[in-house]
C-alpha cells in the first residue's frame, strides 16, 4: 500500500486543463544522516498533502505540505533532541513555448513523490538540531553535561593562586 504513493502517475486523475485536487497521502520518508547521526522523522509514514493543478497550458503546477517533527541527537549535549518541521514546497513543470520549466520530481506525469519529499524535508532541517534553545552543551574542558548541574565549573585558577599565597602567609 505504501509502495503505491511513493510514485504515481498524474495522468489518472483525469484533469482536465484548469482544473485542480488536493490528494492527502501518506508516505514514508526515511532516515536522514547529519555529521555521522541519524535522524528520523515521527511519525513515519507521514500524512502529506499534495495539491495538484493542471496548468491550462498543459503543463503542471505542484504544491506539496507536511509537518513532522525529527528525533535525533542534540548537537550541543549529544543528549536526544527533537525539533518540529513544517514543510511547504512547490513545484512547476511546464513545457510551453519558448519557456521551459522542468520539475526534477516529474517524469511525464510520473510524480516522483517520495523523492521530493525527502529532499524539500533535508533542505528544511535547521543546520543546528538541539534539544532546546537553552541547552548548555558540554563542558569544553570535561566534556560534562553542563544542563546536569548548571553551576558545574572547574575550580578558577585565581582562586588556587590564591589560596598558595595563604600558604605562605601563614607558613
Ligand atoms: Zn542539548
Ligand atoms: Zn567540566
Amino acid at each position: 500500500m505504501a509502495s503505491d504513493s511513493l510514485s504515481f502517475d498524474l495522468a489518472t486523475l483525469g484533469l482536465s486543463p484548469g482544473d485542480g485536487k488536493q490528494l492527502e497521502l501518506e508516505l514514508e520518508l526515511g532516515e536522514f544522516e547529519f555529521a555521522d547521526e541519524l535522524y528520523r522523522p515521527l511519525p513515519d509514514p507521514c500524512a502529506v498533502s499534495v495539491s495538484v493543478t493542471r496548468m491550462s497550458s498543459g503543463g503542471w503546477a505542484l504544491k506539496l505540505a507536511f509537518e513532522t517533527t525529527m528525533r535525533g541527537t542534540c548537537m550541543r549535549c549529544l543528549g536526544p533532541a527533537e525539533c518540529k518541521i513544517a514543510v511547504e514546497v512547490r513545484e512547476v513543470d511546464q513545457i510551453d513555448g519558448g519557456e521551459e520549466l522542468e520539475s526534477p520530481y516529474l517524469d511525464g506525469s510520473i510524480l516522483l513523490l517520495d523523492r521530493w519529499a525527502h529532499d524539500s524535508l533535508a533542505l528544511a532541517l535547521p543546520t543546528q538540531v538541539i534539544c532546546s534553545p537553552q541547552c548548555l552543551g558540554l563542558c569544553p574542558t570535561c566534556g560534562f553535561d553542563i544542563n546536569a548541574d548548571p553551576k558545574h565549573e572547574h575550580e578558577p585558577e585565581k582562586s588556587a593562586r590564591w589560596s598558595k599565597l595563604d600558604e605562605l602567609k601563614f607558613d
